[in-house]
């Protein structure tokens, strides 16, 4: 039976593992996280929820007709396939240093999420 807590106790573990992944990606590809980290929060967030409910991180920043159906595909399951080529993320979670909104952070904590994401509701 799933109840409120273990919904939320696994949601709790898709953002640390969202979180966690985020930072070793943005270390490993030598991009940073955006100068404002609201941004970052929230896409780290909607990475976490669609890791939840679909099992893969879809991109939580395009429109899906299915979103089933695309994680099936994979193109946009994080790290999408632009980002993965080109370095290209529009969400602004991972930013090569010449970017204009570029910041020279790779770290977040789960606190700066939560914070974060509550100011924005
Ligand atoms: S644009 Fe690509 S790399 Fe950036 S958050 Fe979306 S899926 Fe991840």
């Amino acid at each position: 039976m799933t109840t409120a807590k273990s919904t939320s106790q696994s949601s709790d573990k898709a953002l640390e593992s969202m979180r966690k992944f985020a930072e070793k990606y943005a270390q490993r590809t030598d991009t940073y996280f955006c100068s404002n980290l609201s941004v970052t929060a929230a896409v780290i967030k909607g990475l976490a929820e669609h890791k939840q409910e679909f099992g893969s991180p879809l991109c939580p920043c395009r429109h899906y007709q299915d979103k089933a159906a695309e994680v099936k595909k994979a193109y946009w399951n994080c790290p999408c396939v632009p980002m993965r080529e080109e370095k290209k993320c529009h969400c602004l979670l991972f930013l090569t240093p010449d970017n204009a909104f570029a910041s020279n952070t790779q770290s977040i904590t789960t606190e700066e999420i939560t914070q974060l994401c509550s100011e924005m509701e």
